[in-house]
């Protein structure tokens, strides 16, 4: 059954700890129409993690016996752990006209983009580099190697962000699902295009934060 209404594909990216699962779990639970596309990953889960709601948690067997069989759309290591996209599962929901959520990468999101030119690639950040230690290190499920790293990454996710369609500043949390609710269902935000040099800005206070 389709509701008349071609589907759409919604990719949002953001630096590990930006608040990415907080903010896309605030609006799937006010919008039930919107669809989370549950990725699989070999990454054990977190406290609060349930398997099949926030991943399909598998063994690197299985991972990898799904990439030769084609099954997903796009996949990608990080931090030594498999990520992927379940292929089927997100082609039927947009056959049938749903507008589906992924929570990506920036590689998956290159990837997407290759493969879906009409998706629609939103990029989130913290207000800054000194915030998103903050919250980081106030979450408490990484050493402090692991966060070292995922700071590491931050950057180079930045700096690839530019090929995104929208920028979404997580500064307020309420503000950042009602942008995110605006983006996906008015076609409304702040263009990547236009938003500027704002990598510098972001990175500016890492040492006063
Ligand atoms: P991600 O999924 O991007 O890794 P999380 O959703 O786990 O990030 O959020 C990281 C931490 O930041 C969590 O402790 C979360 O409660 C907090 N957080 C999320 N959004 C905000 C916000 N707007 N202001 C302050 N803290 C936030
Ligand atoms: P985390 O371990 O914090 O849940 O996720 C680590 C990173 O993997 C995040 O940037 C997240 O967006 C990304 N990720 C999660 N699932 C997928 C996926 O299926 N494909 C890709 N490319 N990245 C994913």
């Amino acid at each position: 059954m389709t509701n008349g209404e071609p589907g759409r594909f919604f990719v949002l990216s953001a630096p590990s700890g930006s608040g990415k699962t907080t903010v896309a779990g605030r609006l799937l639970a006010r919008r039930p129409e919107l669809v989370y596309s549950v990725s699989f990953t070999t990454r054990p889960p977190r406290p609060g993690e349930v398997d099949g709601r926030d991943y399909n948690f598998v063994t690197e067997a299985r991972f990898r016996n799904m990439i030769k069989a084609g099954d997903f759309l796009e996949w990608t290591e990080v931090f030594g752990r498999f990520y992927g996209t379940g292929r089927p599962w997100v082609e039927e929901r947009l056959k049938a006209g749903r507008r589906v959520l992924a929570d990506l990468d920036v590689r998956g999101g290159k990837a997407v983009r290759a493969l879906m030119p009409e998706a629609v690639l939103i990029f989130m950040t913290p207000p800054s580099a000194g915030e998103l230690r903050r919250r980081l290190s106030g979450r408490r499920t990484e050493s402090a190697q692991e966060l070292e790293r995922r700071l590491e990454n931050a950057k180079a996710e930045i700096e690839a962000s530019h090929i995104y369609d929208f920028l979404l500043i997580n500064d307020r949390l309420e503000e950042t699902v009602n942008g995110l609710e605006e983006i996906i269902f008015q076609g409304r935000g702040r263009r990547m295009a236009e938003a500027g040099a704002w990598g510098p800005v972001f990175f500016h206070d890492q040492e006063s934060g």
